[in-house]
């Protein structure tokens, strides 16, 4: 993406922010909804749209889950190495993050960890059964980070996190997807161009992740199929953060990752100041300095010496 001049670094840094800020305000929004019906979000909330806790996991107002701290155990490895994303390093921050008892975790997720500590292997077995959304929730340290670099080092390195609990084709090409996006938004290109030269591309190769009205899905399940569907189809379909990330969660289904996925993108795209106050005031005040932090400390460690946009 050569034709789009570069940002101000102050710029990049505050929708870094902004797209970390927006994950966990879409985890803390859906997870009131998690696992409900399009119908059962209307019947009791009319239209979902403030961070109230509850849900399956009976949260506290601004609580967030294993989408958000799993992207916080993760950025903290990558911080910890320099910058660098290794895929021993991630699969024992991961580790750690499960025996601290997160508040929930995917069945994919809680197998493969289980299996790297017999095995010490960080990379899970290839498995096509193993496209769920656990690895596309946690990418975007791994974006962040790799500001900059090829397209080719940015893949492998959204792999090298995703194969310690998911190692599948299906979800790489969701993982690599999110992380180029963002940070196609990130070095300011517009939903048009990210739609031409990214999301186009993406649903040409993978026929699985194509959207529309008429495709509209209520109730995505965590595979990431669906959940791609949702997420692209709100971004390109619904204009503006709030809209777009209420749109999706109210769908309902996996609505915390949906919600943390489009929460992420729309963050990136339309910056810090499109995040409604009224959500970020009510997000775990600890989780939003974290998000914060990490983001800034994130794009700081991203080898790249200028933050002109990709010109490979
Ligand atoms: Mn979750
Ligand atoms: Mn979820």
């Amino acid at each position: 993406m050569t034709e789009t001049p570069p940002v101000p670094r102050a710029e990049i840094l505050a929708r870094a922010e902004a797209a970390y800020l927006g994950l966990a305000l879409g985890d803390a929004l859906g997870a009131s909804v998690e696992f409900m019906t399009p119908r059962e979000i209307a019947h009791e909330y009319g239209v979902h749209r403030e961070i109230i806790g509850g849900g399956w996991l009976k949260l506290k107002p601004g609580q967030v889950t294993d989408d958000t701290t799993m992207s916080l155990a993760l950025g903290e490895c990558i911080l910890f190495n320099g910058g660098e994303v290794s895929a021993l390093s991630c699969a024992r921050a991961f580790d750690l993050w499960m025996r601290r008892k997160p508040v929930d975790i995917g069945n994919t997720v809680r197998r493969n960890l289980m299996l790297f500590r017999r095995s010490g292997q960080p990379a899970a077995p290839m498995s096509e059964h193993d496209a769920g959304n656990g690895a596309a929730m946690r990418v975007l340290p791994v974006a962040l980070a790799t500001l900059g670099l090829s397209e080719a080092t940015v893949r492998a390195a959204c792999r090298a996190q995703a194969h310690v609990t998911h190692h599948n084709a299906v979800s790489d090409a969701a993982c690599e997807f999110l992380a180029l996006a963002v940070q196609d938004f990130l070095l300011g290109n517009s939903l048009q161009q990210v739609y031409r030269q990214r999301i186009f591309p993406l649903v040409s190769e993978h026929a699985a992740f194509a959207f529309g009205e008429r495709l509209r899905r209520a109730n995505p399940s965590g595979w990431v199929v669906e959940t791609m569907q949702a997420v692209l189809q709100a971004l390109v379909n619904v204009g503006g953060f709030e809209h777009c990330v209420v749109d999706v969660v109210n769908r309902g289904g996996d609505a915390d990752t949906t919600g943390a996925i489009t929460g992420m993108l729309a963050g990136a795209l339309y910056g810090r100041d499109a995040l409604p106050q009224r959500w970020i005031k009510a997000l775990d005040p600890a989780v939003r300095a974290a998000c914060c932090d990490q983001a800034r400390a994130l794009v700081a460690a991203a080898p790249a010496p200028t933050f002109a946009s990709r010109t490979a």
